[in-house]
């Protein structure tokens, strides 16, 4: 990522991971697949829990549980609290100016949907566009079609090149007055590419362009900085970043989010309500109706805490470190070809192999105890636009070993044995 998309800096000496360590923190790797150990390679579909994560749900299930906002009790002050400072956590770690820009939502679906639904209502209109990048992830198309069915909108697709790279000119051109909003991923899911935000961003903003970054595979793998990019929402999910799942975040800048009308209505996001009339609560509360997901907030926040620990600049530096080893493994199997080739890419592989359809490859991974993920992705338009029904894809992240890529590689040639 370049120094505006994360605050990584390369000219400092980073110490490396001690990924046995690390290994010995997910209780998850201790159990055999199918009688082998566990080899997952399936991060970027959600990342596996730490102790630490595990023992935050725990402890507060079993000592500090209560619902929230509400209550005057002691248990519920106490829960309040956590949940809040979760808030703080989360402010710091992506770099956000103010607390109330950040929106607890379940996932990062339900993020990207708030925005369509709230600020897309208010101010998309007949003939206004909505620019995407032609490797979204379903959750970044499907909300974007709804509100362009709900008020006229119109759809934009900013093409990609053969390697997967966002095609800059060609989404520049397609910038223009009726650019209403850019929404548009950090890293592909499908094919790790990392698109240059620092260099669309500027541009789209040039245009009087809103922009939505999103988010769900980017917080993983490297150090965001909100503030930097100069997006204006940012959404991501909870359990991508080793995190429980039903947590997730918006981020939207104060003013923006302090005009933009509701989502969900219900308790928890009113000031006062009559049968009359409802006035609702300031931000960040106005988008948080009903209970939350209270421990998994919590939990996400213990996630943070120990990312944070390790280092997101030493877990970059050992993903890049295996993303290059796995690469040239996988580049020597013959018959194998790697979908995505980006020059700047997150630790995700997707490839092809001759003849044998993804899901019969991931089947017989899986006979071996590695866990991968095959089909489309959640990315069907992405599929279309590579000419391939599915691929199979790798992830890799903070607990994976060079061992894990041996064993990848070991199973992908069974596969090949199986099917020649
Ligand atoms: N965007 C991207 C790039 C993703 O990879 C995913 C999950 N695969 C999502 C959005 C949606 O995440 P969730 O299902 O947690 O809402």
């Amino acid at each position: 990522m370049s120094a505006a998309d994360a605050s990584l800096s390369s000219d400092h000496a980073v110490s490396p991971l001690d990924v046995e360590a690390i290994r010995r923190d997910f209780p998850i790797f201790s159990r055999t697949i199918r009688g082998q150990p566990l080899v997952f390679l399936d991060t970027a579909a959600s990342a596996q829990k730490p102790r630490q994560v595990i023992d935050a749900l725990l402890e507060f299930y079993e000592s500090g549980y209560a619902n929230i906002h509400r209550g005057i009790y002691q248990l519920s002050a106490e829960a309040t609290t956590r949940f809040e400072g979760v808030r703080d956590t989360v402010q710091r770690f992506l770099g956000a100016a103010d607390r109330r820009e950040i929106v607890f939502v379940r996932n990062a679906t339900e993020a990207i949907n708030l925005v369509a639904r709230s600020w897309g209502d208010a101010h998309l209109r007949e003939g206004d566009e909505i620019l995407i990048s032609a490797m979204e992830h379903h959750a970044n198309i499907v909300p974007w079609q709804m509100l362009c069915e709900r008020v006229g909108s119109r759809l934009r697709v900013a093409p990609i090149n053969e390697r997967g790279e966002l095609e800059v000119g060609a989404f520049e051109a397609l910038l223009g007055e009726r650019t209403k909003i850019v929404a548009i991923t950090h890293v592909s899911n499908a094919l790790g590419s990392i698109v240059p935000l620092h260099e669309i961003i500027p541009r789209a903003k040039s245009h009087g362009a809103m922009v939505l970054v999103d988010g769900a595979q980017a917080v993983p793998h490297a150090k965001v900085d909100v503030a930097a990019l100069g997006c204006d929402f940012y959404a991501f999910s909870g359990h991508k970043l080793f995190g429980p799942t039903g947590s997730g975040v918006l981020y939207g800048r104060l003013p923006i989010l302090e005009a933009t009308p509701p989502f969900l209505g219900g308790g928890d996001m009113i000031e006062t309500v009559s049968f009359e009339r409802t006035t609702y609560a300031p931000v960040p509360q106005k988008f948080e109706a009903g209970t939350p997901d209270v421990a998994g907030v919590i939990g996400l926040g213990a996630a943070i805490d120990y990312l944070e620990t390790i280092g997101l600049d030493r877990i970059e530096l050992w993903e890049s470190e295996l993303l290059e080893y796995a690469t040239e493994a996988l580049e020597a199997i013959a018959g194998l070809r790697i979908i995505g080739t980006a020059s700047d890419k997150a630790a995700v592989i997707s490839f092809v192999l001759e003849g044998i359809h993804p899901h019969d490859i991931g089947t017989v991974l899986d006979q071996q105890g590695v866990a991968v993920r095959a089909g489309h992705h959640c990315a069907q338009p992405l599929m279309e636009v590579l000419g391939v029904p599915a691929t199979v894809r790798a992830s890799f992240s903070l607990y994976n070993t060079k061992q894990d890529v041996d064993a990848l590689v070991k199973a992908i040639r069974t596969a090949l044995e199986l099917f020649a």
